[in-house]
């Protein structure tokens, strides 16, 4: 070999040298950012992890809060609200009831016909969405389109005219905080949802809409005030009279259930025809220390618009399980590139909706196609590999498993505060641990798009209450799937408070 051509021969070796040299860098450096990346799933399916033994002390929190919200005003951060609902519908009721249902961008208007013996002969429902506008003007406007919607839906009908509804009874399904002061009165405390109608704040909500039907000329009257859950609960009943609680589980989240009226200490005296009384738990907002916290949830609370307030909605409602799902996927595009280029639409809060987390949690292409495709059209993010589509699932996965599991956690809480679970129950709001007594057949009823809509949190639900039960107790409980009962549920509460007096309930 000539020197020139030694000189090219040593130049090739040290420039294929510097190549490899860059090729083993870049090799090492994804492989750091892999692990970094393996890393920070594992911390995060770690501090999200929902073992039973976790689920049972959850559990006892709950009905632990549930005592104190009862033996006090303010006693928790369950406020434990008296709904004044003591007679759920168990069947019998008969004839044609209205209802109406108010909380969120659309309204409904439903019309049940009840035959007595447990049978719905015929349900029409119309549903509106309630324009802009109106959510921020006054009382009477906004009433008055409720009111004239009622009067179109009526006038709809193909037998029934308006003369033929007057003195009908009408429920009302206002999905908004009130302070109840009897079966069919309540008292705004505030607006949430983007509706902001100040002249109703502290006014009676069913007087506002009496005096509207009265201007429409609607001669119904408004026999019960209810809240979604408390709708829910009512349907159920109907079905079936061994349901005891119900939960709503859709972008907000809510549970009621039937209380005995002398455990609400903070009532005292509180006297009712049945001897038991519907408790609104108001739970999005319970809290305790054996929570599963991760970081994601401080941050999406530090930067919401009620901090330190529905710290369990926060971990378990439509409205946050998206986010908290992006809110993982950011943090792991700010430490790695395995998502590419920072997507900005990675930073904005709510850019990834439940619904949407769902579809890619439940793909099951082989190449999860349906992942791709989301990550490409809702956060900008393309040409991700297989590998890193399959992480995708999973995180799904862990934020869906764990707000599965908690309210689980919350249904068997409840069920533990009334006895039903198969151990002694709690007294002055000490967990006892002894399993005592006979079980009863116990039903709750479920309501929600996360229920209704998302099979493998509903998997993921039902298996875990039958975990935390254990085999012996499980058979005996059963979550039924209700859907669209709010609405229905206010109509057969109208319909079950409508032959008597409306304020059964008295406090003395
Ligand atoms: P709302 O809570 O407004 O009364 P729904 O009970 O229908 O209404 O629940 C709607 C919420 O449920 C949505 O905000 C969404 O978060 C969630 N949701 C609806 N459909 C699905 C779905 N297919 N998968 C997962 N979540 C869903
Ligand atoms: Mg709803």
């Amino acid at each position: 070999m000539g020197r020139l051509g030694l000189g090219i021969a040593v130049g090739c070796a040290a420039a294929s040298c510097a190549i490899a040299a860059v090729m083993v860098g870049r090799r090492v450096r994804s492989r750091k950012r892999w692990w970094r990346v393996v890393r920070a799933l594992d911390e995060f399916e770690e501090a999200a992890a929902t073992p039973v033994g976790r689920l049972r002390q959850v559990v006892d929190a709950m009905a632990v809060e549930m005592h104190a919200g009862l033996a006090s005003e303010g006693g928790s951060k369950l406020k434990m609200l008296l709904t004044f609902v003591d007679n759920l519908p168990d069947g019998s009721e008969n004839g044609i009831y209205y209802a109406l249902h108010v909380g969120g961008t659309n309204f409904r208007i439903l019309r049940i016909q009840l035959g007595g013996q447990r049978s719905i002969l015929g349900h029409d429902v119309e549903r509106k969405p309630i324009p802009q506008l109106l959510m921020t003007s006054t009382s009477e406007e906004f009433f008055d389109f409720i009111a004239l919607s009622l009067k179109e839906f009526v006038e709809k009908g193909n037998d029934l005219q308006l003369a033929q509804v007057r003195g009908k009874d009408l429920g009302f399904t206002f999905s908004f905080p009130v302070k109840q002061t009897s079966v069919s009165s309540g008292t705004l405390i505030k607006w949430t949802k983007g509706f902001a109608i100040e002249d109703m704040v502290e006014k009676d909500v069913v007087q506002c809409l009496q005096e509207a039907l009265s201007r429409r000329g609607l001669d119904m009257n408004v026999a019960a005030l209810v809240n979604d859950s408390v709708g829910t609960l009512a349907v159920g009943h109907f079905l079936d009279k061994d349901t005891v609680a119900a939960v709503v589980i859709g972008t907000g989240t809510n549970a009621c259930y039937l209380e005995r009226a002398d455990a609400v200490i903070k009532c005292q005296g509180l006297l009712t025809t049945s001897g038991g009384v519907v408790i609104n738990m108001e739970w999005g907002n319970f809290w305790s220390s054996h929570l599963p916290r991760t970081s994601y949830d401080i941050d999406l609370d530090a930067e919401s618009q009620n901090p330190n307030e529905q710290g369990f909605e926060k971990m378990i409602s439509g409205m946050y399980l998206g986010d908290i799902v992006r809110r993982v996927i950011f943090r792991l595009s700010l430490e790695s590139d395995i998502f590419g280029a920072l997507s900005s639409k990675l930073s904005t809060r709510f850019n990834l909706s439940t619904p949407l987390m769902a579809a890619m949690h439940e793909d099951d292409s082989p190449d999860l196609k349906e992942v791709a495709k989301i990550l490409e059209e809702t956060l900008d993010i393309h040409d991700v590999p297989l590998k890193v589509r399959k992480i995708m699932v999973r995180i799904c996965d862990v934020v869906t498993r764990r707000a599965a599991r908690l309210v689980a956690a919350g249904i068997v809480g409840i069920l533990k505060k009334t006895g039903r679970d198969g151990t002694g129950g709690i007294t002055s709001g000490r967990v006892k641990g002894v399993k005592s007594g006979k079980m009863r057949r116990t039903v709750v009823a479920v309501e929600g798009g996360l229920y209704t809509s998302y099979t493998i949190f509903r998997e993921y639900l039902n298996e875990a209450v039958a975990e935390i039960l254990g085999e012996e107790i499980a058979p005996y409980v059963i979550l039924k799937m209700m859907e669209d009962g709010s609405g229905i549920g206010a109509a057969m509460l109208a319909a079950s408070n409508s032959a008597r007096s409306v304020d059964t309930v008295q406090v003395l």
